[in-house]
């Protein structure tokens, strides 16, 4: 994807309400994330691919900070998203609920890492079947969950007691009391 196009998509993210910034390199997101977590003493995040592998974790893990692991009450949050349209709109898909609900009310900022494959051209259907048959998939596998998708790396809308696919969310704007920042890194990071 070229710069060009995320650029766009942060115009969009803006038009929305979002704080933005793009990043060429995870090494640039790694800056842009420490620094926003500066002037705050408890950082959470949302369990994410995204964060392991572009380094944001680690390098929040050993900025001496006060570590809350995926809690509601950390000051900033960090996390990913499962897919973002072009023009802004965030879906995000959980089991449980703690990383959504996290990211909607509670911290006084939250902070998105995005890398460019999560992001789709066209509407927040595709953003769902993106999050269904990319995102899902490989997080079942990830956390050794019986259902069907594991083998079939499709999403087959199951019945399993397994499933992780139970709450969806989808973004129009950031929450009015959650100033919200999306970094988009010209990078595949993640699924
Ligand atoms: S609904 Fe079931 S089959 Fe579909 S992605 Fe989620 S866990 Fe997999």
């Amino acid at each position: 994807m070229s710069r060009e196009r995320l650029e766009r998509v942060a115009a969009a993210l803006r038009r929305r309400g979002y704080d933005t910034a793009v990043a060429a390199t995870s090494a640039e997101a790694k800056a842009e994330s420490l620094a926003e977590a500066e002037s705050f003493s408890t950082i959470g995040w949302g369990g994410s691919e995204t964060l392991k592998e572009s380094g944001v974790r680690a390098a929040l893990e050993s900025c001496g900070k006060e570590i809350l692991d995926h809690r509601t009450d950390s000051e900033i949050f960090f996390l990913s998203a499962n897919a973002m349209t072009e023009d802004g709109i965030i879906v995000n898909i959980d089991g449980t609920g703690n990383r959504v609900a996290a990211s909607i009310y509670g911290p006084k900022r939250v902070v998105y890492v995005v890398g460019r494959n999560k992001i789709v051209s066209g509407g927040v259907m595709e953003a769902m079947r993106r999050a269904r048959n990319f995102a899902s998939p490989p997080n079942c596998r990830r956390l050794g969950r019986a259902t069907p998708c594991v083998e079939t790396k499709l999403c087959a809308d199951c019945d399993s007691p397994d499933r992780i696919c139970k709450v969806t969310v989808v973004f129009d704007r950031p929450p009015t009391r959650t100033p919200t920042k999306v970094i988009l890194v010209d990078e595949d990071l993640g699924y």
